[in-house]
């Protein structure tokens, strides 16, 4: 890279600093949070990690290192790290840290949400449209209409992964008995009580009891 120090043997290595917040250099480092490009002249900050190959930066948009490693930030804001750039910015022309922490409390309600929202197989739920089929008959899924979400596993390697499967409550036994069906019929009626939050718990007993559960 052409902005990589002069090598000069006799010197001692330098001890680099733990982060450098900058205007990128070039538009050729990738952000490690988002994985995408970081345009020149966008503010980044880097941080140092040990590598194969010694030590280096691993480079993010400044307000995407908010949003993920907000800790690290204000360790780099506390060490002034834009003082390590090549060329120092303008402190101010950085976002303030209430800014960059209101960006980070943001993306951890966000990702809250994201994980309150995943769904835990097994569960029920009440079918939000027409365009469903029951993976056991094939037969369409009513809106409005109780599934149930079984596990199917799938094999690549010593990997297995895991696939919704949906099915009516009444094809719900033979679909246990598929050879590749990751859920147990032992603990099922528990599971689905637990997992399954957003259906009227009545409607999921009847289901269960349709199911033969
Ligand atoms: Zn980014």
């Amino acid at each position: 890279m052409s902005d990589e120090p002069e090598e000069e043997p006799e010197a001692e290595p330098e001890e680099l600093p733990p982060y450098v917040i900058e205007n990128a250099r070039s538009g050729r480092a990738k952000c490690k949070t988002c994985q995408r490009k970081i345009d020149a002249d966008a503010l980044r900050i880097g941080v140092l990690v040990e590598g194969r190959f010694g030590q280096g930066y691993m480079w993010h948009h400044l307000n995407c290192g908010a949003k993920r490693m907000m800790d690290q930030v204000e360790e780099a804001y506390a060490q002034e790290a834009w003082l390590n750039a090549k060329v120092p910015p303008d402190p101010e022309d950085l976002p303030t840290l209430e800014k960059l922490r209101t960006l980070a409390e943001k993306a951890e309600v966000e990702r809250e949400k994201k994980e309150k929202a995943k769904k835990t197989i097994p569960y029920a739920e009440i079918a939000p449209s027409n365009r469903s089929k029951c993976k056991q008959s094939g037969e369409p899924i009513e809106k409005g209409a109780v599934r149930i979400i079984l596990g199917m596993e799938a094999h690549f390697g010593n990997q297995t992964r895991v696939s919704p499967y949906a099915v009516l409550p009444r094809y719900l036994e033979q679909a246990l008995m598929e050879p590749d069906m990751g859920t147990e019929e032992e603990g099922l009626a528990e599971a689905l009580r637990e997992n399954s939050r957003d259906i009227d718990p009545e409607l999921l007993e009847q289901a269960i009891a349709e199911a033969g559960l």
